[in-house]
């Protein structure tokens, strides 16, 4: 792989189904070590380095895993062999993984290095090309030797286990930098700790109208470090009762007379740009990537492949599948959030009002898998305007929206980001979809479905740039 895109911290994301058949394997209760296999696929990034878990290989012990001649146990030659050729056919780093004794702390031990030193150079032939390398796990922690190429080997930084909640674990307890005072009341609800990972994440915001706009201001004041925010829609004049921070003078500065605007063929501002501001009000050190482009682009898309999560507030049949790919295949917890009025267009009845947020969970919880993505539709968006326009696909009337609506799934769906993050929740609680309803007082629960045989959760789980994402190039 290029070694020159290397910067910054080298990680390891694991699905949480796959960390916990590991766990159960490694921590038996019977005090041993044991040892397994992980085929990673690499994503090289201006973050650092990321490894994505796709598959796992369980070393039998007293088969695969034996005493060794100079350590105290080792994965046989014969077990070695058949994982690293399954990882090159698929194109994956190979990872041998072991545990130690320990709860917070852990390392790699002299023997465990000096095996290194013989074995892997073999190894990086036999992968092509592709990482080699080695984890040890404690009950909380983890530590690694990852060797590039046979001149350039790295420590892991961190893992996270990514799945309903969310679980960092490093080599050693880390030292805190110190929290900035203006965060003094919410950190007596997140702690310093809280605080510290919320200032190191990246988060996604597809869509910036009504509910993007509230997710990005949400997020900025939380003070979270980082925000990538997608949308290529300007301002307009009807958007004002519901994005947050819109002024009239975006739409058209008051020294410019309307007759010369138009003229001039004046635009009003992107809606990305207004959110940017917003957030650099609330806090003046946040990054922002304010990108007015279309995340079904391919190099939109790519911007996102780093992300610690994502929120979805774009309502198109296209947008929900590169974000849901975007999840599945870079292991990146999201949520969806939308708010809806249906009416009947020959009445103008109201039919239904309601406000919701669906998390998806990398391996677990899939818009493919529960029928949110409809293929009709995916392909009316992707005809040309002229093409739909020929084929009346063209919806006369827009769609009912209140800043009401949008603000009860937004703030729903930031808070459930915010206690997920940070590890708050119960790790083996159950992802639910709520729905609420103001004309219901009872806000509905759907368990989402999953499908084994499903393509875009199963079939891309892990698999990072091996597989490209459902994108127009
Ligand atoms: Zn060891
Ligand atoms: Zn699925």
């Amino acid at each position: 792989m290029d070694e020159s895109a290397m910067k910054g911290p080298i990680s390891i994301r694991l699905p949480k189904a796959m960390m916990s058949e590991l766990r159960a394997h490694l921590f038996q209760g019977d005090g041993d070590e044991h040892g397994a296999v992980i085929g990673a696929s690499a994503v090289a990034t201006a973050r650092g380095l990321r490894f994505l878990g796709r598959r796992l290989f369980l070393a039998v012990d007293g088969v695969d895993y034996l005493p060794g001649h100079r350590g105290y146990r080792m994965l046989t030659a014969d077990f070695v062999r058949q994982c690293a050729l399954a990882c090159a056919d698929d194109g994956l780093a190979y990872m041998a993984v072991h545990n130690h004794p320990g709860t917070d702390s852990v390392a790699l031990s002299g023997d465990d290095m000096a095996s290194h030193r013989r074995g892997y150079p073999a190894l990086l032939d036999i992968l092509d090309g592709s990482p080699v390398g080695a984890l040890v796990f404690a009950h909380q922690a983890v530590a690694g030797d990852i060797w590039l190429s046979k001149q350039n080997q790295l420590e892991l930084d961190h893992a996270v286990v990514v799945g309903r909640t969310q679980e960092t674990m490093y080599p050693s307890p880390r030292t805190l930098s110190g929290t900035d005072p203006q965060y003094d009341r919410q950190v007596r609800l997140l702690g310093e700790r809280g605080q510290d990972i919320l200032s190191a994440q990246k988060v996604g915001i597809i869509g910036a109208g009504g509910a993007g706009s509230l997710i990005s201001e949400y997020l900025a004041r939380l003070g979270i470090g980082h925000l990538v925010v997608v949308d290529f829609d300007r301002l307009d004049a009807t958007n004002l009762p519901r994005v947050v921070g819109a002024k009239r003078s975006d739409l058209r500065p008051k020294w410019l007379p309307a007759p010369i605007a138009r003229l001039l063929r004046y635009k009003a501002k992107h809606k990305v740009d207004i959110a940017k501001r917003v957030a650099q009000e609330a806090n003046p050190r946040i990054q922002f990537e304010a990108i007015a482009g279309d995340i079904t682009d391919s190099a939109v898309a790519q911007r996102l492949v780093d992300c610690d999560a994502i929120f979805l507030a774009a309502d198109t049949m296209q947008a929900r599948l590169v974000v849901n790919a975007l999840c599945h295949q870079y292991l990146i917890p999201t949520w969806q959030v939308g708010a809806k009025v249906q009416v009947d267009p020959p009445t103008g009845k109201i039919q239904d009002v309601f406000s919701v947020v669906r998390q998806l969970v990398p391996g677990e919880t899939c818009l493919w898998c529960n029928e949110l993505i409809d293929s009709t539709r995916l392909a009316e968006e992707a005809a040309s305007p002229e093409q739909r326009q020929a084929q009346r696909y063209v919806d006369e009337v827009p769609a009912p929206s209140v800043i009401t609506l949008n603000a009860v799934a937004v703030a729903h769906a930031v808070n459930d980001y915010l206690f997920a993050v940070l590890g708050l929740l119960d790790a083996d609680q159950m992802v639910t979809w709520t729905k609420c309803r103001p004309l219901d007082p009872q806000p509905a629960i759907e368990l989402p479905r999953q499908d084994t045989v499903c393509p875009e959760c199963v079939g891309r789980l892990g698999m990072g740039g091996l597989k490209p994402l459902p994108v127009r190039e």
